[in-house]
């Protein structure tokens, strides 16, 4: 596999959309998606069920979702709570998040980005130790609602303690859609000088400003082997209420595809997801390519 397609629709995606799937609902996207090639799955959060209520019934949807060799399950986790929580779940994966924004981390996390940073050392060795493979994702990398740009140096240092911290993968997460592909080109190359190739890159992208696709390709050309996606691009984001959500795997598929470079999805069979997410949520997905078709 050439580039691969961490799925997080289950997670980004309905935590961020009105309607709140049930239980049957999110396991049934899950098996949708493994059967259309998808090897990782971000399908939880751990976050406390009063800050995120759609992802209240995280410890059920892992309990039935399909396990297949090769197939690996990630969940999000803000703290130490949630780790305990991820572990008792039974995931393959953690994905601990810090806000390089102070005043997003503080709304999202009620907690300084420090306090955040330090309680995500603690998580990423505890994972480790139990085994699980880890990642820090870096929100809000690439500017921030509440305070505009973001430094890129504040990212580079929070990068450097997620890698000394033993993270397998660091993700720069372009939480709310502001970013543009020269901004990748520049954070990829930062967070590279100062931290070297291991741990890989991993990068998160939204499609709120229609750039999405264009910082995907960026990343890719920068060397990253794993982008975020989320099928039919659904998501949002509560900060602005008429926005599509994450970069949609149908049309990133499509993309890396035709570029020659494999994903291990089979476009056909994840196509028909678009409809079920349209059904089950009550308004059309923003991806492009089941309303196209594939080519050729
Ligand atoms: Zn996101």
């Amino acid at each position: 596999m050439d580039v691969t397609i961490v799925e997080v629709s289950p997670r980004d995606g309905l935590q961020n959309e009105a309607v709140i799937l049930p239980t049957e609902a999110k396991v049934e996207l899950v098996t949708r998606l493994v059967a259309a090639g998808a090897r990782r799955v971000e399908a939880v959060s751990f976050a406390h069920p009063r800050l995120v209520p759609a992802m209240a019934d995280a410890e059920a949807v892992m309990a039935r979702v399909p396990r297949a060799a090769g197939v690996a399950y990630a969940g999000l986790v803000l703290n130490r709570r949630g780790l305990d929580r991820a572990l008792a779940a039974g995931v393959d994966e953690v994905n601990v998040v810090v806000c390089v924004s102070e005043t997003f981390n503080r709304r999202n996390q009620n907690a300084t980005t420090e306090e955040s940073m330090q309680a995500a050392v603690e998580v990423l060795g505890r994972a480790r130790d139990n085994g699980l493979s880890t990642t820090i994702t870096l929100a809000t990398s690439f500017g921030c609602p509440f305070e505009g740009e973001v430094d890129p140096e504040r990212v580079v240092g929070l990068a450097a303690r997620g890698a000394a911290a033993g993270a397998h993968e660091l993700c720069l997460a372009d939480t709310i859609g502001v970013g543009v592909p020269s901004q990748v080109r520049d954070l990829g190359a930062r967070v590279r000088d100062a931290v070297g190739e291991e741990p890989p890159l991993r990068f998160h992208f939204h499609n709120t400003r229609n750039t999405g696709f264009a910082n995907a390709v960026a990343a890719v050309e920068l060397g990253a082997r794993v982008l975020d996606a989320s099928a039919g691009g659904i998501g949002g984001c509560p900060f602005a209420p008429r926005a599509t959500g994450n970069i949609a795997t149908d049309d990133l598929v499509y993309l890396l595809e035709r570029m020659g470079l494999g994903t291990g999805y089979d476009l056909e069979a994840l196509l028909p997801t678009a409809a079920f997410l349209g059904d089950r949520l009550g308004h059309e997905v923003p991806a492009l390519l089941p309303r196209a078709g594939v080519f050729p």
